[in-house]
């Protein structure tokens, strides 16, 4: 008798799918925590590729252009991906803070040099 990673549900042995909540189960057993998490990840992403894509594209913007505006649109996204995959959304969100604080302080270390 094996658990399902996501609802904890008792799962037969040979099914392939969760009786109770319907997640697609890895065959293997022997690394079942790293494959548990990389079929659900890969669910998630499959869910929201474009939140992620623009928030991570955003954070970056946001470290050398505009980080106000930029790390907001980072935030905005990590609270959208949040919706599906909330540890994600969660590191994004912490990404876009960091992101306009960096790019900030970035700013401010070019616009010292510029005038000193
Ligand atoms: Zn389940």
């Amino acid at each position: 008798m094996k658990f399902c990673p996501q609802c904890g549900a008792d799962v037969h042995e040979a099914s392939r799918f969760c009786s109770k909540c319907g997640l697609e189960l890895s065959e293997t057993d022997t690394d079942q925590s790293a494959a548990a998490v990389q079929t659900g990840a890969r669910r998630q992403q499959g869910s929201a590729p474009t939140y992620v894509t623009i928030g991570w594209i955003c954070c970056v913007i946001s470290l050398v252009f505009i980080p106000v505006i930029f790390g907001a649109i980072t935030v905005i996204m990590g609270y959208l991906t949040r919706k599906v995959d909330e540890q994600h959304g969660t590191i994004l969100m912490i990404a876009g803070v960091a992101g306009a604080i960096f790019g900030m302080l970035l700013g401010a270390a070019v616009g010292g040099s510029y005038y000193y």
